[in-house]
């Protein structure tokens, strides 16, 4: 069944101007690319995104952190695409990430970590909900 997935490309990897890399990267992995754009996150919307980590610690550094420059949001699809995409990506913290995924290449901390991708079917649907009206998407 095709699954859309939410990927943003954190300020970090903006900053250090891959994401046509990373860009590249997921489409050689077979997802389709919905919709993209490069915005600014508003606090507010940082917020927002994040709601699910407002209890954690790093809630504030995580919303400082993608408020800090402009990122690229991508509305993904593919088969299984939520699980595929993660593997793609690899582990939150790039030390324990396996070799070749996104964040081993390109991803400096558990912090900075390069790219965003959603963690469940329903959180794909929403995420891109989020970001993209339905016209906005091919
Ligand atoms: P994402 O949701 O960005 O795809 P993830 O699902 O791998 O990443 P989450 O546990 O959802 O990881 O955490 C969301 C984001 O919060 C992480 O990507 C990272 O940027 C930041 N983060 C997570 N854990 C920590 C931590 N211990 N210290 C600092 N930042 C963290
Ligand atoms: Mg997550």
């Amino acid at each position: 069944m095709n699954q859309r997935t939410l990927c943003i490309i954190k300020p970090d990897a903006v900053r250090k101007k891959i994401q046509g890399s990373i860009i590249q990267k997921i489409s050689d992995a077979g997802f389709r690319i919905l919709g993209m754009k490069m915005i600014f996150l508003s606090d507010s919307d940082a917020g927002k995104f994040y709601e699910i980590h407002k209890e954690r610690p790093f809630y504030k550094e995580l919303c400082t952190f993608m408020t800090s420059g402009p990122v690229v949001v991508i509305a993904l699809e593919k088969e299984n695409a939520v699980a595929d995409y993660r593997k793609l990506i690899g582990a939150t913290d790039p030390a324990e990430a396996e070799e070749g995924t996104i964040r081993k290449l390109y991803a400096d901390s558990k912090s900075e970590n390069a790219v965003h991708g959603s963690d469940s079917e329903a959180n794909g649907i929403k995420e891109v909900a989020f970001f993209f009206a339905e016209y906005e998407l091919v």
